[in-house]
């Protein structure tokens, strides 16, 4: 099969072709239709250790064709159009049993590859696609997964106010399920307006472009009506914490979802003052991804709007390391068979 292998941090990704996968006991085969490019691989191969991701095949924003059944798989027929959770637990240790396999000690983020025409996937992380999901939209159910677990994990009560920081399609994602799941407003702030448009088509009108406004602070309150409740932080450079914790309220959340890797410093004695709760949240478990299906497959359409190109396997390298470079686009997906 042709796959995109990452090399190295200069060389970035290559085509190259590679031996059909094979499906293990208890595992589909899938033929890979789309796979979005995600930001925390652009983060890994440029500066998290990249050379640990020497000969590795990324990608995790999936969706899939079952082209084949591994030995005892039952629950899925050839044909049936598929998202995998990227990595899969043991199945029955107390994490696993509980929706939570990313903790299990035995979690596997191995097997499920995108950068590619041919995948594994352990037929129990897969979610089926209904036939009213196209392959594109279906792409995003991870992305969603990652905003709508984060929104859980700052327990969202309706009614409150919520600023999001960052628009990226994970602090775009985010906005979302605020929005979707009872916030009375939800303001988007990012650093310049470039995704402005995108917030408005996902119905997210509140929008502050930092770089416009002398004081963002009061800019968000008076468009909330108030500090916000919670703080989505989804900028994952440094500063962004403190950013955060400057906005929410007295006692609010901050939960931070943006995944930085480089030292960043946040002066306790600040989010003290305030009794800040502070929580991190990376991703999902597959009642998310259910539960994102679920939405799309009743017709939501508006998270396309973070779709801003679609590209083949081949010119795969080249929007990579655009993108790395800080490209215009949101959502990239690539066509793996053209
Ligand atoms: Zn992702
Ligand atoms: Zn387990």
């Amino acid at each position: 099969m042709k796959a995109a292998v990452f090399r190295s941090a200069a060389g970035g990704l290559q085509i190259e072709a590679l031996p059909d996968p094979l499906p293990g006991p208890g595992e589909l085969l899938l033929e890979v239709r789309k796979v979005g490019i995600c930001g925390s691989e652009l983060h890994a191969a440029s500066f998290h250790a990249p050379e640990r991701l020497e000969g590795a095949l990324m990608g995790h924003e999936i969706c899939g064709r079952v082209a084949a059944l591994g030995e005892g798989v039952s629950d899925f027929a050839l044909g049936d159009r598929v998202v995998p959770l990227p990595f899969i637990g043991c199945g029955q240790c107390a994490m696993c049993l509980t929706d939570l396999s990313r903790h299990c000690p035995q979690v596997d983020y191995q097997t499920v590859r995108g950068y590619c025409q041919y995948t594994r996937a352990a037929a129990r992380g897969c979610v089926r696609v209904p036939e009213g999901i196209s392959d594109e939209a279906a792409t995003l159910v991870e992305p969603l997964a990652v905003g709508l677990q984060g929104v859980r994990r700052a327990a969202l009560q309706a009614g409150e106010r919520v600023l999001v920081t960052g628009a990226g399609p994970i602090g775009l994602a985010a906005a979302f399920w605020a929005q979707a799941l009872g916030a009375a407003e939800v303001v988007v702030l990012a650093r310049s307006d470039r995704r402005r448009r995108i917030a408005e088509q996902m119905g997210l009108p509140l929008f502050v472009a930092g770089n416009e406004v002398d004081d963002e602070i009061e800019m968000v309150q008076s468009l909330l009506g108030g500090a916000p409740d919670i703080v989505l932080e989804a900028v994952g450079l440094p500063g962004a914490l403190e950013q955060a914790v400057n906005h929410v309220r007295p006692l609010g959340r901050v939960v931070s979802l943006g995944f930085g890797n480089q030292v960043d410093t946040l002066r306790p004695d600040l989010a003290t003052w305030k009794d800040v709760s502070l929580a991190f949240s990376l991703c999902y478990g597959l009642r998310d991804f259910e539960h994102v299906v679920r939405v799309l497959a009743a017709g939501e359409t508006r998270p396309l709007a973070m779709i801003t190109s679609g590209i083949g396997l081949d010119q795969l390298p080249e929007a990579f390391a655009g993108l790395q470079a800080g490209g215009e686009d949101c959502k990239v997906i690539v066509s793996p068979w053209g």
